[in-house]
């Protein structure tokens, strides 16, 4: 017998194997195996089987070349046929090795050692308990569903009808912020187990949506399993083997959890789906969103997209009658979204983080007892200094952007590489001694806050704030408990947060995300604006949002501030559509990096001529050109855009690209990479 074997390196093929005669009865297509490779062992998925050596090999390959598996590792496959099958599509899709998918699919799983039930047991009801803000209150601890609104009965109705034929679906729920999302989620997956079928939820970040996770933990207890990078290795094992044994149908879980080797897949839902952290931005670049409508295609479930900002392609998808449509378009009670006030920035003298307005409404609310929360999207004291003298600013060595400066540490941090040193006292270009911080992030408006409005209480959360393993919970909890006036965040407030007390939302630089150059950069901005203003009123008292901007014309801005998604889609999908971007477009964005520049401006050339040749009319390609960042980490970045009516004709050519590039080359690994429907074109 031979076997088929997908090796987790970054090579397109199967490899061929000899079975010994006495694993013969053992084998099964799915199990892991130990077998040479070269001179290592490697840990390799079977794929196939088969009598006889495939034809094509018979002519290269003498019978004594090919070596046998040395051990085979799992007693019942880790993989089972849909997930083979999604891998598969995942390879071809993403032009990803094989081998390196399976790989993904099981990260988390100790990769040369059988699954074993590790000795101590967990019960992660527990391990969120005592560590999830509001578990202990009583509006979250409720089992029993609220009474449904008429426009959620509407929704569900229609779900349940999806869910009863048993066929693959998808429907978008477009349900503004506070419109009882959850409960549409809830009752759904209610209906899902009852007919003994399971449940995948995705989520964008498992710290930052802890209110969803403890409503799940109180409607299904412990059928309940969690899948996120926060878990240890043991605590990983013990929900994966849950999972597989059946004895949980509700999982939830970042990413990564498209994978989980749940059995009889019902309904997928993928909460915030127009967030970016689904799509994963190295190796393997895969978008679980995507993946997990396909895995749901593959076992014939459901799907449901929520988001109060659907992404122009899922929204898109619904005009064309792929998705079915469905709207909440009331929030709970009838509570009225917030009125949003745009404060232009232009008409005000010098550069000062607070206007007036904003400056006058925050007090208002300390003087009611009620809390506020601040948005920026940029941490650290100021993006960068600046040497007055010459107008030098210190840069990462590594990577070809400004130091960030952190007054907390009094030190210079790159964003992208973590680089850290000390401010300089000199200016290595002229000498100068006089530096200043220029623009403003978190730290320095939690500082200057404090100063304006002496004793106000603030609570920070960014990526600096939350490093350690339970901060995201003290920060909510100190909200939470009446301990702080005032929240500053980046966009990890703008999710998911439910505070009934926040009843002012100030977003500070409303355009920091807009001149960007990329294409999504209003679409972005228009998110943000809705989302984090969703976070205002959502108690019994009424709410109100101030956005600070230099751009109050800006079509995103004005559209967030009157909470009109379907006219800000109009004005940016014809936008998309005269430029030829997504949805109308297909996207691939080849990238070329290394630590020699010479040689990835050359390959980038030689890959450009490759495509040339092999282009397709109706195809364009942009490039190459050096990336907005043109260094990361030490490597150089230059990039190709591709574009195309439909991705099949883009995978073709790039495809074909690829082995004629390989071919002729002696660099080629890790140079290339391939970015199919790319949100970041930085
Ligand atoms: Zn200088
Ligand atoms: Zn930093
Ligand atoms: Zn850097």
């Amino acid at each position: 017998m031979y076997l088929h074997i997908a090796v987790p390196r970054p090579l397109e093929d199967t490899f061929i194997y000899k079975c010994p005669p006495e694993m013969e009865g053992q084998i099964s297509v799915g199990k892991r195996v130990i077998a040479p490779f070269g001179r290592q062992m490697v840990t390799g998925y079977i794929i196939n089987t088969s009598k006889e050596l495939p034809t094509h090999l018979k002519p290269e390959i003498k019978q004594g070349q090919i070596k046998p598996i040395s051990s085979i590792l799992d007693a019942t496959p880790l993989i089972d046929k849909t997930m083979l099958d999604l891998c598969k599509w995942a390879s071809e899709y993403y032009l990803f090795p094989l081998g390196m998918v399976l790989k993904t699919a099981l990260s988390g799983i100790p990769e040369e050692k059988e699954l074993r039930p590790p000795k101590k047991s967990y019960n992660i009801l527990d391990l969120f308990k005592d560590k999830t803000p509001f578990a202990d209150k009583p509006r979250d601890t409720v089992a029993a569903p609220p009474i449904l609104t008429p426009h959620q009965e509407g929704v569900l109705s229609t779900i349940r009808e999806s869910l009863k034929k048993g066929d693959f679906s998808v429907h978008l729920l477009h349900g503004i912020t506070g419109s009882g999302k959850t409960e549409i989620y809830m009752h759904s997956i209610d209906y899902v187990t009852k007919s003994g079928k399971s449940s995948i939820v995705l989520v964008p970040e498992i710290a930052i949506t802890p209110q969803l996770i403890t409503r799940f933990f109180a409607r299904f207890k412990e059928r309940v399993a969690v899948l996120h990078s926060g878990l240890t290795h043991n605590e990983r094992i013990w929900e994966w083997l849950k999972i597989m044994e059946g004895k949980v149908d509700v999982i939830i879980g970042v990413r990564a959890a498209v994978f989980a080797p749940v059995k009889n897949l019902g309904l997928v839902v993928i909460d915030e789906e127009h967030e970016h952290s689904f799509k994963q931005e190295d190796g393997f670049r895969y978008n679980a969103r995507d993946l997990a409508i396909m895995r749901a295609k593959l076992s014939r479930a459901s799907v449901i997209l929520g988001s109060a900002t659907p992404s122009l392609e899922s929204f898109y998808n619904t005009t064309t009658k792929k998705y079915v449509y469905l709207s909440l378009p009331e929030r709970i009670n009838r509570r009225p979204l917030p009125p949003v006030r745009i404060v232009d920035m232009r008409k005000k003298e010098g550069f000062s983080i607070f206007t007036d307005e904003l400056l006058e409404a925050l007090k208002q609310r300390l003087n009611n007892g009620e809390q506020s929360l601040l948005f920026l999207n940029r941490r650290g004291f100021s993006p960068f200094l600046l040497c007055l003298d010459c107008g030098y600013s210190p840069e990462c060595p590594n990577c070809s952007v400004s130091l960030t400066y952190h007054k907390s540490d009094n030190s210079l941090h790159c964003h992208y590489c973590d680089y850290r040193i000390t401010p300089p006292d000199t200016c290595s270009k002229c000498s100068g001694h006089k530096f200043r911080a220029f623009g403003a992030g978190t730290q320095r408006v939690e500082e200057e806050l404090k100063k304006i409005i002496p004793g106000i209480r603030v609570v920070r959360m960014d990526r600096d704030t939350t490093t350690k393993r339970h901060s995201h919970h003290q920060i909510f909890k100190s909200m939470e408990n009446k301990e702080a006036d005032v929240l500053i965040g980046t966009q990890m407030v703008t999710k998911g947060l439910d505070l009934p007390e926040i009843t002012l939302v100030g977003v500070l630089f409303a355009d920091s995300s807009l001149h960007l150059p990329d294409f999504r950069s209003a679409e972005r901005t228009f998110q943000f604006i809705t989302q984090v203003a969703g976070r205002s009123g959502r108690g019994d008292k009424v709410g109100e949002v101030i956005v600070q901007t230099f751009n109050p014309d800006h079509y995103s801005i004005r559209y967030a501030s009157m909470h009109d998604f379907e006219g800000f889609y109009k004005e940016e999908s014809s936008f998309r559509k005269t430029l030829g971007y997504p949805p109308y477009k297909r996207l691939v964005r080849i990238l070329i990096k290394g630590n020699n520049k010479e040689l990835v401006e050359s390959s980038a050339e030689r890959f450009k001529a490759a495509l040339d040749e092999k282009r397709r009319e109706g195809t364009d390609i942009l490039g190459p050109v050096p990336a907005p960042l043109i260094r990361i980490r030490g490597k150089f970045r230059w990039h190709i855009i591709m574009k195309a009516n439909d991705s099949r004709t883009l995978n073709r050519i790039i495809k074909n690209s690829l082995k004629a590039f390989n071919a002729s080359s002696k660099h080629k690994h890790g140079l290339i990479e391939i970015d199919v429907d790319p949100l970041n074109l930085l």
